[in-house]
């Protein structure tokens, strides 16, 4: 378990840190009133902290002993009602490892009735429980787009984050959705894979990995998939906990902050995405959500959805925030912006 979540904002906001006021920095890059959303496109739930893994960087401190943090199915319907109200055209489904929680394959199908395109953010590994082996083909089936996460397409740098073995195991899950008809170019069967730097350092060019990862993975390995996505490293959670045992904690912020980019703050994620936590929470991103900093409106419940309240509500930040606006800019849909 991670250092608790107020303690994690205070270590930050301790540091001494040049340039650290978020909002100042937002502020000098056009939003003088701080950020606030523009139209509501993504609707995000977390169903869950279960993980079959326990990857070091990751930032919602999920794994196997996470049974209890699972959205159970009264809220997930509480998340299709209020999906009903908002004009959102993706639902993507998080955890966690979210084929874990039961109710899945049931949002899913609720989902893509409605016409939502549904994005599954999958990693890798559960395709090969026995459980979930006939998933590719499932999700092929409904157009699902698989967003799956890789550190790397070398085996050292991805077992060094993830566990030993798990390189592989994913290189066999990739073959599975390859052979589902995923990670060839068709529009509905999208394979998108995400990339996080395995070190106290932000990833280098989207475009130029993307063909180098491409080129590599083809060549060693003959699986294929359609688009990379590069991540910053969240300064919370573990990873946190990662820079504060490796020293690195200052430096990092450091150069988060230095890399400052103004144009990738229009493309922030907080703008286009409500968040949704197990519990029905309302947060402004799953950073959000991790840091326990819920939407700042009277009822932050996705049961009591105020979508005018939403509309006009300033997102919640701090500063981890600078872990989305450094370089090319980083949401859960890749890069925000032009490499600064
Ligand atoms: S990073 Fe992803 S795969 Fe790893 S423990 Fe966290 S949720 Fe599970
Ligand atoms: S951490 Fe969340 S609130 Fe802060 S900039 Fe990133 S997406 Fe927006």
């Amino acid at each position: 378990m991670s250092v608790a979540p107020a303690a994690q904002l205070a270590r930050l906001d301790a540091l001494p840190l040049d340039g650290g006021d978020f909002d100042a920095a937002v502020g000098a890059a056009g939003f003088p009133a701080g950020l606030t959303p523009g139209g509501l496109e993504i609707f995000q739930i977390n169903i869950g902290r279960l993980c079959n893994m326990s990857c070091r960087h990751c930032h919602v401190d999920a794994g196997p002993h996470r049974t209890v943090e699972n959205m159970d199915r009264a809220t997930i319907d509480a998340c299709l009602a209020a999906l009903d109200r908002t004009e959102a055209h993706t639902v993507d489904i998080t955890g966690g490892a979210p084929e874990l929680n039961p109710h899945f394959r049931y949002l899913v199908d609720q989902c893509v009735a409605r016409g939502k395109h549904v994005i599954d953010r999958c990693n890798l590994t559960v395709l090969l429980l026995p459980k979930h082996e006939d998933l590719p083909g499932w999700l092929a089936e409904r157009g699902v787009e698989v967003v799956c996460s890789l550190p790397h397409h070398r085996k050292l740098n991805t077992d060094a984050q993830r566990g030993d073995g798990t390189f592989d195991r994913s290189i066999e899950a990739l073959r599975r959705l390859n052979a589902a008809g995923y990670g060839q170019g068709d529009p509905r069967r999208v394979l998108t894979l995400m990339h996080n730097p395995a070190g106290a350092f932000l990833p280098g060019s989207q475009a130029s990995m993307e063909r180098e990862w491409k080129a590599g993975l083809a060549r060693n390995h003959g699986v294929t998939f359609d688009r990379l996505i590069a991540l910053n490293n969240m300064p919370i959670s573990r990873y946190l906990e990662w820079l504060e045992a490796s020293g690195n904690t200052q430096a990092y912020l450091e150069k988060l902050v230095g890399a400052f980019n103004p144009g990738a703050v229009g493309g922030l994620m907080c703008r286009n995405t409500l968040s949704v936590a197990w519990d029905g929470t309302l947060y402004d991103c799953d950073f959000n959500q991790m840091l326990e900093l819920p939407s700042a409106v009277a009822a932050p419940n996705v049961r009591d959805l105020d979508l005018t309240a939403l509309a006009s509500r300033r997102v919640v930040t701090g500063r981890h925030c600078f872990g989305c606006t450094a370089g090319a800019g980083s949401s859960c849909g890749g890069a925000t912006s032009k490499e600064a």
